[in-house]
């Protein structure tokens, strides 16, 4: 009867230890740097959105993520009938769950207006109650003096900027000057806004991607549409909160969604180098030279305009990809990535060694 316990007991144990496990994502480090994968913008019940905070940390190590924050909204809720309202609460139900989970939790909220200013996050603060306000330039002062870092939300969001194209009002230009603006989302749910890469080059802001999501993950980004949810990569110098702020106030940020990255271009280059290994030349032949590339991550890419090589040649994910070409053809070969954006209307251009 003991042994039976003992076993009952072992049996429970491990499957306690190998419930929800973290999926592995294929993506570089950085030299001197860690790569997080981060989605930093998501709702609750608490706001207006329809899981109970507890869900995005399960769904974050499903989709292999290493840190979230619930932003629920400071001035919307849709649940008051059932739900009271407490500014705190996606923080409070999640902190020790996410905790135990190696889920890093960035406590958070978003500040609503109309445009200008829009929907801005504030991250890494400590009380969001206090941020409620009813001038917004108040609300932005008392999240900076909680050490906030303040990202900009869906700047071109057709509901508030009809034309669809984000633009840098006054109000947006004063935080800027005071250092009070320290993001912008190129990348909101499955919208996408080039100019906003322009936009964090000049003001040397970080470039940010989330999913905003309100519903269910699962549902929302389906394979094969989708091959992931949004991510901000964050190059931080080691896997801690502390270090993920460090990283984003630094800017150290590539967006990917589905097949694309986008971002600076000092931060994409080294990420590509680092997806990627060149082989030698395996064999040549009187008219041609042989060799591969190998593809370590999971973002297949897309190589074009190739000169005097194949026009253009496809990197799939996790894979090797053999290229010829002509014998007298000399090294490095360069190509532009179509899905690694680095500017409004600009690829990255790489050299194959
Ligand atoms: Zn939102």
């Amino acid at each position: 009867m003991k042994k039976l316990i003992n076993f009952i007991l072992l049996f429970v144990s491990i499957s306690i230890l190998v419930n929800g496990q973290r999926k592995v994502v294929h993506l570089p480090d950085l030299p001197g740097y860690v790569t997080l994968k981060c989605d930093l913008h998501l709702h609750t019940v608490f706001s207006d959105g329809n899981v109970w905070p507890t869900i995005r940390v399960d769904e974050a190590l499903r989709d292999g993520l290493d840190a979230i924050a619930i932003t629920d909204h400071l001035d919307y809720f849709t649940h008051t009938d059932y739900i009271k309202t407490d500014h705190n609460a996606g923080w409070k139900v999640t902190e020790l769950y996410a905790k135990e989970r190696n889920i890093i939790l960035v406590q958070g909220t978003e500040i609503g207006r109309d445009m200008p200013p829009g929907h801005v996050n504030a991250l890494f603060i400590h009380d969001a109650t206090s941020l409620v306000k009813d001038s917004v330039w108040d609300a932005f002062e008392a999240a900076i003096q909680q050490g906030a870092f303040l990202m900009w939300n869906h700047p071109g969001w057709k509901h508030q900027q009809p034309d669809g194209i984000p633009r840098l009002y006054d109000i947006h230009l004063k935080m800027i000057e005071k250092g009070w603006l320290h993001g912008i989302e190129f990348l909101n749910f499955i919208d996408y806004y080039p100019l906003v890469l322009e936009m964090c080059k000049e003001h040397n802001l970080a470039v940010m991607g989330s999913s905003d999501m309100h519903g269910l993950i699962s549902e929302t980004y389906k394979i094969p549409e989708y091959t992931n949810r949004p991510m901000t990569l964050v190059f931080a110098k080691e896997r801690s909160h502390d270090a993920l702020r460090e990283a984003l106030f630094a800017g150290r940020t590539l967006v990917w969604f589905h097949e694309m990255i986008a971002g600076r271009v000092e931060y994409a280059k080294p990420f590509f180098y680092g997806c990627i290994s060149v082989s030698k030349i395996y064999y040549e032949n009187d008219k041609k030279k042989f060799f591969e590339v190998t593809n370590h991550s999971d973002i297949p890419f897309s190589l074009i305009n190739g000169k005097r090589t194949p026009k253009s040649v496809v990197l799939e994910a996790n894979s090797v990809t053999r290229i010829a070409v002509s014998k007298d053809v000399v090294f490095p070969i360069t190509y532009e990535v179509s899905n690694v954006l680095i500017g409004e209307n600009e690829y990255l251009k790489i050299e194959l060694e």
